[in-house]
């Protein structure tokens, strides 16, 4: 049987090699085939993004802004489509799938508006010095399952739109929305622009190591990060990596925790808590301790656990079998390390389900506190002191985001600046405007995407730098007057 789903290469959709079954995370059982490259498709798709580079980098800007505006009119004239392949293979709820649809449609728009005109920046009677911001060449684009379409055109918008060309690559457990948006650029974009490349979590090492990547923008986790930066280095590739996090959430002691406490259980729970910035671990002052354990354990018996269809549910199913067991270890290990507070009602369903949970208790060692937890099962934790709870949520290799709730926002502003990470939010999360720039401190990444920095990442900075020399007497006889 052909695959519904195809890959696109060089302008056109074509069968994989091989096939892979998407599983349908509700109910654990595969629903659709999708085409599955070999390492020969992936490199036809880099040789067709290879010739497509100069003829594309060769557009003026907002003729190619004009490509990115027709392909964001399209996928929005197939908006229902789209959220509804999303919930089934990802498994969010369908509000969720909704917002990131929009959002990905909206990022293109908003790149199709940027450029980086470059300029002169110095102009004296001596000479003068330009910069330009010429692309790359082919960019690598990796993204895992957790946001399959934002994630993905968060990387294809900002890389076309200055002129580079792509071959994209999404997680093995979620291709199929990324297939749909590749049939979909196939009647908008010219061939070899955008390659969407399916694998079976098996092609991410030779597409990093091909001699033709330019850059490889990365979104996952923190291992395969490393193994990207090692796999660039053959030939100094330019890297984007966007990592995991174990992002740290504070309360300060002048908090309405009952304001506070439905913001913070949306903050670790959406998505089913498969988001890198989610907030992971709570810190809260030891007098408030209670009350906000009460107050998310009410959260959390509220909270719906069902599919992504189901219009009530809030939580839905982890996304793959192998983060379900993942999860599920986390929370048997936090139940016999510290005290669990309250845990929601689990789905009656087959799917990769876990009921939310709190715990309290644990120690800054428990597992559950150090690691990135990706799943709806949050640890909560006392402090005593500004200066302790600052070095608490520090200690950690990730630095992606945190966030304070307080009411005095001035103390807010002075703990959120001692905190080592890319963004601090304050009484508010999952704000992520697409023109601040965002990335992670330490081990949560390298580099930037979104805003002007994020746009600069896919170019190289070129600066032409002249002086005059005086005209010689005996111009007409050179060939190239
Ligand atoms: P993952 O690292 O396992 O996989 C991500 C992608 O990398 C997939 O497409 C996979 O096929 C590919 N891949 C696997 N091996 C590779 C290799 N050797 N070379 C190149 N690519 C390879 O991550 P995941 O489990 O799919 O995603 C969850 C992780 O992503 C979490 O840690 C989460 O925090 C992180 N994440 C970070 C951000 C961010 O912006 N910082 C956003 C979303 C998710």
């Amino acid at each position: 049987m052909a695959a519904m789903y195809k890959l696109l290469i060089d302008g056109k959709l074509v069968d994989g090699a091989r096939s892979i079954g998407v599983v349908d995370p509700a109910t654990a059982e595969t629903f659709a085939e999708c085409a599955c490259a070999d390492e020969a498709q992936l490199n036809l798709a880099i040789d067709a993004a290879s010739r497509a580079f100069p003829q594309w980098a060769a557009l003026p800007q907002d003729e190619r802004g004009r490509y990115l505006l027709a392909f964001a009119d399209a996928l929005e004239a197939r908006h229902g489509e789209l959220i509804d392949l999303l919930t089934r293979e990802q498994g969010k709820p369908t509000r969720e799938a909704t917002h990131e649809v929009f959002g990905a449609i909206y990022v293109l728009r908003f790149f199709a508006g940027q450029s980086l005109p470059g300029g002169k920046i110095r102009d004296t009677d001596d000479g003068a010095i330009f910069r330009q911001y010429v692309p790359l060449g082919v960019v690598a684009a990796i993204t895992p399952w957790n946001f399959p379409l934002l994630l993905m055109l968060g990387k294809v918008a900002p890389a076309l739109t200055v002129g580079n060309t792509m071959v994209a690559k999404p997680a093995a457990t979620t291709p199929l929305t990324a297939c749909l948006l590749g049939s979909i650029a196939a009647d908008i974009l010219p061939p070899g622009v955008l390659n969407i490349i399916v694998d079976d979590n098996d092609l991410g090492a030779a597409l990093t190591a091909h001699a033709d990547i330019a850059k490889i923008s990365f979104t996952g986790s923190t291992a395969t990060g490393k193994r990207v930066m090692s796999s660039a280095s053959n030939a100094l590739k330019r890297i984007t990596l966007e990592l995991g996090g174990n992002d740290p959430a504070i309360l300060l002691h002048d908090v309405d925790v009952e304001i506070a406490a439905p913001h913070i259980f949306a903050a670790a729970m959406m998505n089913a808590g498969q988001v890198c910035f989610a907030a992971k671990r709570i810190y809260a002052p030891a007098a408030l301790v209670d009350r906000l354990c009460a107050e998310l354990a009410r959260l959390t018996k509220e909270a719906k656990v069902g599919a992504g269809a189901d219009p009530e549910t809030v939580i839905g199913p982890l996304q793959n079998a192998v983060q379900f067991e993942k999860v599920r270890r986390f929370l048997a290990d936090a139940k016999a390390a510290g005290t669990l507070v309250a845990e929601g009602q689990p789905s009656n369903q087959a799917g990769f389900f876990v009921a939310p949970a709190i715990v309290r208790d644990l120690s800054d060692d428990a597992e559950l506190v150090r690691e990135e937890q990706f799943g709806p099962i949050l640890p909560i934790l006392s402090y005593n002191s500004i200066d302790e709870v600052i070095a608490r949520a520090n200690n950690s290799p990730y630095g992606l985001g945190a966030t304070i709730w307080a009411s005095d926002t001035e103390k807010a502003i002075a703990v959120a600046e001692r905190i080592n990470s890319g963004t601090v939010w304050i009484n508010k999360h999952f704000d992520l405007p697409f023109d601040i720039p965002f990335g992670g401190a330490k081990q949560s990444g390298v580099g930037y995407e979104l805003g002007e920095r994020g746009l600069t990442e896919y170019t190289q900075v070129k600066v032409i730098n002249m002086t005059h020399f005086p005209r010689s007497a005996d111009v007409a006889a050179g060939p190239l007057s």
